[in-house]
């Protein structure tokens, strides 16, 4: 028997081991049995380049759980370890990488992945890891590593078994949970999903039926194979069906609903990446669930924070992304400077608007289909990436308030007679809730305007943003201030009023009706348009809405309006104009003032009282 010191020029790092990054204790699981793939894989390879000649016979890994010794082993049938490659291996290059990792990382709390600590990461839950191991060079003997958790090891020959190791974790008494099988099987769930190499954990035991007459049924047992080791991304796109895409997502996530469609991402210059993202049905809201996005490292599971390589908009989509070429053991500020991540982030950017614009190529109708899911998403990402904004800007839609859909141009196209203003800007009307806007919605389509619905919560942001893209673009909302300068572009209305008549009529509002409202103006609309119509600032709104998104009090600024008095309409013109009884003249002005806030859905608590009993009043 050998015994050695691991290290002789620092002290102990085992301490440091056992504590670092508490929370990530369950990683030496994923470890070691990514040694125990890699072991496997080794001599898969030599194997088939004929270097080794015996059978490879079955390679599965297994994972051993024993309860009453407390101990868990990870076996494989991997190339094994001699004498001396335990020294070199475990002795130094294990124990440099571990002092490494730590050394750098020890202050660091968001390492994306904490790969590197490897081997010695079994000290974080392990007093004593034992190896046993042979080399699948026969002449060699099998040997016996063992360390408690200090720099000290022995190192033994023992009798000789089969071809592989055995690494035997002795699990310690403030580590027990990984003495629960339930535990275990989540972390093989997490981490080794889809690991290469088979893995087996146990037994399980299922029913099995005869046949119909057959209540009873059969208890058959058999290995539990924990992963899938050849997962879909991993497969050539042409080779798989829809079918197999829609049972991987289900295997991805379980119980969820079926996405809508899915990118194949497959590339290995200059960066190597593989994966399958889904677009999943969104809907009209912004609850979705981020972080769905695994990442993988050559089909081990790193991490599902990945906002550090997707841009944020995609961070909706769900699937799984694996590349040994995005750097794991790095801080996640570094990681976001690094130009393989940043080359990485443009590519699926990239693919994401390709995949769309094809779609809305060829199949517009079942694009159309989808919008109500995808838009969330495309108008996220024009909004918060340039790159995008450029792609998508040709098939992203707009709704009307008739359910069609139209794309930024073709809309353009089809409002540009009617809706262009005095300063030849462009006016899309819209509004954001069709049923309390509604007479406002009707009132624009009776004048021949089309109106849109932006009714999202991210259209504010939406509107603004295609206005300071688009060329003389102006977005609207239907009871907007500024709608009446679109109305009186080229017809400038005579009033029937007097100049002295216009100012009586004003005043009986200016004084007698009581109101917080901004201004008060008569302007000569059309008969048709109702007799006192109330409209908002277009800009001031914003502003207040700008400020609700950001979860700012919107009550610290007063909500402002215009009142407008339609000095063409009859109830104006002829009846207000040529009351004689000045208390009923005022009434009248009141009247007419709160039927407009009622038609804006502001008539509330007294006003709405007050405004019931007079009518009912006038009925009488
Ligand atoms: P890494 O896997 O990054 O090389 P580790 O600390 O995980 O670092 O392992 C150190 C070395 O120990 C490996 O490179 C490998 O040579 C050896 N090793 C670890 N586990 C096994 C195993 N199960 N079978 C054979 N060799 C192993
Ligand atoms: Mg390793």
């Amino acid at each position: 028997m050998t015994k050695g010191n691991i290290s002789v020029q620092t002290e102990n790092i085992f301490p440091i081991i056992k504590q670092f990054l508490y929370s990530d204790q369950e990683i030496f699981l994923r470890e070691l049995v990514s040694n125990a793939v890699d072991a496997t894989s080794k001599i898969q390879t030599l194997s088939r380049k004929g270097v080794f000649e015996d059978e490879l016979g079955d390679v599965t890994i297994e994972i051993i759980l024993d309860k009453e010794a407390k101990t868990l082993t990870i076996r494989d049938k991997g190339v094994g370890m001699s004498e001396s490659e335990v020294n070199k291996y475990l002795n130094q290059v294990a124990f440099s990488s571990a002092q490494d990792f730590l050394e750098k990382y020890k202050n660091e709390s968001s390492i994306i992945g904490h790969f590197g600590l490897g081997f010695y990461s079994a000290f974080m839950v392990a007093d004593r890891v034992e190896v046993v191991t042979q080399s699948h060079k026969r002449k060699e003997r099998t040997v016996k590593w063992t360390c408690e958790g200090d720099p000290k090891y022995t190192l033994e020959k023992v009798d000789k078994r089969d071809r592989g190791s055995d690494i035997i974790l002795h699990i310690s008494d403030d580590a027990t949970e990984y003495l629960e099988e339930s535990r275990i099987q989540e972390l093989l769930d997490k981490y080794c999903k889809f690991l290469p190499v088979e893995i087996k954990f146990g037994t399980k035991t299922e029913k099995v039926y005869k046949d119909e007459e057959d209540k009873e049924g059969t208890d058959v047992v058999s290995d539990n194979i924990v992963n899938n080791p050849n997962p879909l991304w991993k497969k050539a796109a042409n080779k798989i069906k829809e079918e197999d895409y829609k049972s991987f997502y289900n295997e991805l996530y379980p119980y969820s609903q079926p996405p809508m469609f899915w990118i194949h991402l497959n590339i290995d210059y200059p960066f190597n990446l593989t994966g399958v993202l889904y677009f999943p049905k969104i809907s009209n809201s912004m609850e979705v669930q981020k972080n769905k996005i695994q990442l993988y490292s050559n089909q081990v599971y790193v991490t599902d924070e990945v906002k550090e390589i997707v841009p944020e908009f995609l961070t909706l989509l769900h699937g799984v992304i694996d590349s040994p070429d995005i750097p794991l053991n790095v801080s996640r500020s570094y990681l976001q400077s690094d130009q393989n991540v940043k080359k990485i982030t443009s590519y699926i950017t990239k693919k994401v608007a390709e995949k769309l614009n094809n779609l809305f190529k060829k199949k517009r109708e079942s694009y159309e289909e989808k919008w109500k899911d995808l838009s969330v998403f495309v108008k996220y990402g024009m909004v918060s990436e340039e790159k995008f904004y450029d792609k998508a800007v040709k098939f992203a839609l707009l709704e009307n308030v008739d359910g069609k859909l139209f794309t930024i141009e073709e809309f353009r196209e089809k409002i540009k007679a009617e809706q262009t203003d005095k300063y030849d800007k462009q006016v899309f009307l819209y509004c954001n809730h069709k049923e309390e806007q509604a007479s406002y919605v009707k009132a624009a389509k009776d004048k021949g305007y089309d109106v849109l619905v932006m009714d999202n919560i991210i259209d504010n942001h939406f509107m603004q943003q295609l206005e300071q893209k688009l060329d003389k673009v102006t977005f609207v909302r239907v009871d907007s201030d500024i709608i009446s300068n679109l109305v009186q572009k080229d017809e400038t209305i005579e009033s029937v009023l007097s100049e002295k008549e216009t100012e009586k009529v004003l005043n009986i509002f200016k004084e007698k009706v009581a109101v917080d409202a901004n201004k008060f103006e008569m302007k000569a609309l059309s008969p048709d348009e109702p007799p006192v119509v109330i409209t908002k600032p277009e800009f001031m709104r914003r502003m207040t809405e700008m400020q609700r998104m950001q979860g700012m009090d919107s009550n610290m600024m007063p909500e402002m309006y215009n009142v407008i008095i339609n000095s063409n309409h009859v109830l104006i013109s002829d009846k207000l104009n040529k009351m004689r009884n000045e208390e009923k003249k005022s009434d009248f002005a009141q009247y007419l003032y709160q039927l407009a806030l009622l038609n804006q859905g502001m008539l509330k608590g007294e006003g709405l009282s007050s405004f019931v009993e007079k009518s009912i009043e006038f009925l009488k």
